[in-house]
């Protein structure tokens, strides 16, 4: 009998194991984890009516293999849909919120441009494709002028990467945005929503109870394949198999026949660079920026103005080590705080303080210190909550696509070794799922199926 091993049980390594278990029954897969909890970034607290994500607390429904997912768990039910308020989106500009301008008319109206900002950005040419990596800093100033790219594209990324514009890939982050450049298109038109190649296409959505509801679902279908405080150390070439490493109480040699890691920065490169060093050089080259999450509630009462919308980002150049807020109760106003109550998340940190990420009080300082000048509530929340994330968020940076390349080049002369998860083709839940749906195909088309003893079985009671 086969045996799979999986690094890893975040949503990539669980999915993973769902994807190969439905297709293959005969396999033993092996989901080891190093914690002594399944979900990784994911994980949902439920307190007093208080509904925490940790990390994603949310996706846009586009990739068909998430809603695959979501209907193989039979959670389809659960599923709920932003409401129509998080069209409205504000920037912090100069310390006010000015709503992101989503038509013609409110780019004519913004006061987040200057006269000659907003010139420049209304009549952005269509430009030739560059042929080079450029950055975002560079991509948005020659699609959109200096201006607006650092008050309109600075803060999206920083949302989505919590990183540096001047350091990410424009091809690598915004792959969309230069697709549609590259066709022909206008950028300015793509990101105020007009035109055929409007961003953000999708429906944003989530799950009633939480994210978490996904991982309870994924551990109630794959039970004992997923094994807990299983911290894998070393990968090594066995003999035509590849032999894994477990460290921890119970150490352990895992004769595999394919394994696939899903982890992502300093122990990716060093499970997975012990094997070429070509992949570890490039793996190296792909780091991650901490980000800590501070959930503040507030009794209703409280609120100096209203929460109309999906929250609010803050451009770098804005300074301070908060990224943006996001207004949870006005994306999801059922069932994420108790009743007259509000739930805000304020994202803190990145590659713009990655030190303050790591450090529960000093981001909730942080984040309290943004609520009270940005939306002048200076009252003591009645509920907060912080996760901090130390290996956050993978950088793309200059030069990803060739660190891709070399890695999956690398890769190709290592059979039966897999990388999933979010170090080289997107960050978000979407990425992580379409991969390991991508890897359990792959798996299950390169090992030997067990037919043929089935059928001499058959043959044999016949
Ligand atoms: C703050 C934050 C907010 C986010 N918000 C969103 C969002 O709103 N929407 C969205 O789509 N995406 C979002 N994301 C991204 C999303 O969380 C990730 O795409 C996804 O959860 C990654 O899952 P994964 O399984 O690849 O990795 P992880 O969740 O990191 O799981 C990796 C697992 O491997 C385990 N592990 C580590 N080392 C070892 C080892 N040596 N041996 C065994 N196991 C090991 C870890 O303990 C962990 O459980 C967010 C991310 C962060 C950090």
């Amino acid at each position: 009998m086969s045996t799979v091993v999986v690094i890893g049980a975040g949503i990539s390594g669980l999915s993973c194991a769902l994807n190969l278990a439905d297709a293959r029954p005969d396999l033993t897969i092996r989901v080891l984890e190093a914690s002594d909890r399944l979900g990784g970034t994911i994980l949902t607290e439920r307190s007093d009516g208080w509904v925490c994500e940790a990390g994603p607390g949310d996706f846009v429904d586009r990739d068909p293999s998430t809603r695959r997912l979501i209907e193989r768990l039979n959670l389809s039910d659960e599923l709920i849909t932003a409401g129509n308020a998080i069209r409205r989106r504000y920037i912090r500009h100069q310390g006010t919120l000015h709503s992101f301008p989503d038509s013609p008319t409110a780019v004519q109206k913004t006061k987040l441009l200057s006269e000659k900002g907003r010139l420049r950005f209304q009549f952005s040419p269509v430009l030739p494709a560059v042929r080079e990596d450029q950055t975002v800093s560079e991509f948005a100033a020659a699609h959109l002028g200096d201006e607006a790219a650092s008050v309109l594209l600075d803060p999206i990324v920083a949302g989505i990467y919590a990183g540096n514009p001047n350091e990410l890939s424009a091809r690598s982050v915004l792959p969309r945005l230069v697709n549609l450049a590259e066709s022909g298109r206008r950028v300015c038109d793509a990101l105020i929503g007009q035109g055929q190649g409007k961003l953000g296409q999708g429906s944003m959505i989530s799950i009633s109870g939480g994210m978490g509801r996904l991982i309870e679902a994924l551990e109630t279908e794959l039970r004992d394949r997923v094994e807990r405080n299983r911290p894998v150390v070393s990968i090594t070439r066995g003999i035509g198999n590849w032999r894994v490493g477990v460290g921890g109480d119970n150490p352990e040699v895992i004769e595999a026949d394919a394994v696939v890691s899903t982890l992502h920065g300093p122990a990716a490169t060093h499970l997975l660079g012990s094997l070429n060093p070509e992949i570890e050089e490039n793996l190296k080259e792909i780091p991650s920026a901490p980000v800590a999450v501070v959930h503040l509630g507030f009794n209703k009462k409280d609120l100096q103005r209203a929460l109309d919308g999906f929250g609010y980002l803050i451009p770098s150049s804005e300074g301070g080590p908060v990224l943006g807020v996001k207004w949870t109760t006005s994306i999801f106003p059922k069932g994420r705080a108790p009743e007259g109550h509000v739930l805000m998340q304020v994202y803190v940190g990145g590659t713009r303080d990655p030190e303050l990420a790591t450090d529960e009080a000093g981001s909730i300082l942080a984040a309290r210190k943004e609520i009270a000048e940005t939306l002048h509530i200076e009252t003591k929340p009645v509920h907060v909550r912080v996760f901090t994330h130390r290996v956050g968020i993978p950088q793309y940076l200059r030069g990803h696509i060739k660190r891709v390349t070399a890695i999956e080049s690398a890769l190709s002369s290592l059979p039966g070794i897999y990388l999933a998860g979010t170090s080289l083709h997107g960050v978000g839940i979407n990425a992580c799922t379409t991969q390991s749906e991508e890897i359990a195909k792959k798996i299950v088309s390169t090992l030997p199926a067990k037919v043929a003893s089935t059928n001499q079985a058959h043959l044999s009671l016949a």
